[in-house]
C-alpha cells in the first residue's frame, strides 16, 4: 500500500520506472543478437523494440533456456550489419554494392553463409536495391512484415533479415521480386580465373572507363585516383590540382582472352595522347595520359608502342611511370556512362595501330 500511495504522490517515479524496464528490454534485445552471446540455453519472449523507434517485436532472450536453433556460431557482424539484419532495418536506395552488380556466382547471407540467390536470377528492377525473382530452394522464409502489409523474407537458416518479396508486378516471366539488401548478403564467383591488373589514364575517367568496360576479355573496371601525394583523395581534393593524382582506370581482364597490349592500343586509340595534362574541355594536371605500368613486361609494352607512335609522327605525351596505389574514386563515378546511359563527350574511338 506505502508503494502504491508514493506512485500516486509522484506520478514521475512510475515514469522513471517504466522507462527503466523498457531500456533494458532494448539493451537485452541487442545483446542477444550477437552472435557470440547467443550459446547460453535462453527462453524467448516477445517485448516491444523500443531502441528502433518502433513498436515492432523483437526475441529477447533470457538465459537458462533457450531454442536450440539459436546454439550455432554465425559471422560477426558490424553494427551496420545488425542495423538491417538482426534489426530488420533498410539500406538507403542504390546505395548497397550489389544493386547494380551483375557477376555470375551465387549471393549468401551475410550472417550464416547459407546459399540465398543465384546470379541468374537477379535482374535489375530499377527500384535501389539487388531483385532477383527466384530464390535457391527453400533457403528463404516468407512472413508477414510487421507494417500488416508487405511479406518480409528471412533467411530460413539463421532468420536473418533480408528485405521483402513483391508479387504481380510482371517484371519477370516469375512474376516476383525479391527485394534484398546488400548487406544482408555476400557474393561467392562462380570460378577463380585468373586474373590480370592495368591502370591507364586518360583524361576523365568516365569515358576511359566506357572503353575498356566494352572491351573483350575484361572482367571488371573501376575508375580512381593514382600516381599522387595523399593517401585516398576524395574528388573534391583532386581537382584542386595539387594532389598530383591522375584520374585512372583499374582494369582486370583475363590473360587468356585478351592482352595488355591489345589493351594498351585501345587505350591510345581512345583518347589524344599528344594533349599536356588535358583532354578536351578537361584541363590539369588530373587529365593527363599516362600510363601506370605494374610489372616489367607492361612498362616494355607500353614503350614499343609509343615508339610505333612517334615513328607514324605523333607527338606522344603520355607519361610511362611505375604504378603506384590505387585509389578508387566515390561511388557515384563509377560506371558513370552505364548508370546515365550517356556516351562519352571525348574518347572516341579511332583505329591507329
Ligand atoms: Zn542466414
Amino acid at each position: 500500500m506505502k508503494i502504491k500511495r508514493a506512485f500516486l504522490k509522484r506520478p514521475w517515479l512510475l515514469l522513471i520506472l517504466l522507462s527503466l524496464i523498457l531500456a533494458g528490454g532494448g539493451i537485452a534485445a541487442r545483446s542477444v543478437s550477437t552472435p557470440e552471446k547467443t550459446l547460453n540455453n535462453a527462453a524467448s519472449v516477445r517485448i516491444p523494440n523500443v531502441i528502433e523507434g518502433f513498436w515492432g517485436f523483437v526475441d529477447i532472450c533470457f538465459d537458462g533456456i533457450r531454442p536450440s536453433k539459436e546454439q550455432k556460431m554465425y559471422n560477426k557482424l558490424t553494427p551496420e550489419e545488425e542495423r538491417i539484419i538482426i534489426y530488420k532495418g533498410t539500406e538507403r536506395p542504390f546505395s548497397g554494392k550489389y544493386d547494380k552488380h551483375f557477376e555470375k556466382g551465387v549471393y549468401t547471407c551475410k550472417r550464416c553463409d547459407a546459399e540465398l540467390f543465384e546470379s541468374s536470377s537477379k535482374f535489375n528492377s530499377h527500384c535501389g536495391w539487388p531483385s532477383f525473382d527466384d530464390q535457391i530452394g527453400k533457403s528463404v522464409k516468407r512472413i508477414r512484415d510487421a507494417d500488416g502489409v508487405r511479406t518480409e523474407i528471412l533467411c530460413a537458416n539463421c532468420d536473418g533479415h533480408l528485405g521483402h518479396v513483391f508479387t504481380g508486378e510482371r517484371l519477370t516471366p516469375k512474376n516476383t521480386r525479391y527485394c534484398v539488401n546488400s548487406i544482408s548478403m555476400s557474393f561467392v564467383p562462380a570460378k577463380k580465373q585468373k586474373t590480370n591488373r592495368a591502370i591507364f589514364a586518360s583524361g576523365c575517367f568516365w569515358g576511359t572507363e566506357y572503353h575498356f568496360k566494352r572491351a573483350a576479355g575484361v572482367i571488371s573496371t573501376t575508375v580512381g585516383y593514382t600516381g599522387g601525394k595523399i593517401d585516398n583523395p576524395t574528388y573534391k581534393q583532386v581537382c584542386t590540382d595539387k594532389t598530383g593524382h591522375a584520374e585512372a582506370v583499374e582494369v582486370i581482364f583475363d590473360p587468356a582472352k585478351t592482352t595488355y597490349e591489345k589493351l594498351a592500343k585501345l587505350y591510345f586509340e581512345t583518347h589524344d595522347f599528344t594533349q599536356l595534362n588535358r583532354q578536351g574541355p578537361d584541363i590539369g594536371t588530373q587529365y593527363r595520359s599516362a600510363i601506370f605500368y605494374l610489372d616489367e613486361q607492361q612498362k616494355q609494352v607500353a614503350e614499343k608502342l609509343v615508339r610505333e607512335l612517334r615513328k607514324k609522327r605523333y607527338n606522344v605525351k603520355t607519361e610511362i611511370v611505375s604504378a603506384t596505389k590505387f585509389w578508387p574514386a566515390e561511388l557515384y563515378h563509377q560506371d558513370y556512362y552505364q548508370k546515365t546511359g550517356k556516351t562519352p563527350y571525348c574518347h572516341i574511338y579511332r583505329k591507329i595501330f
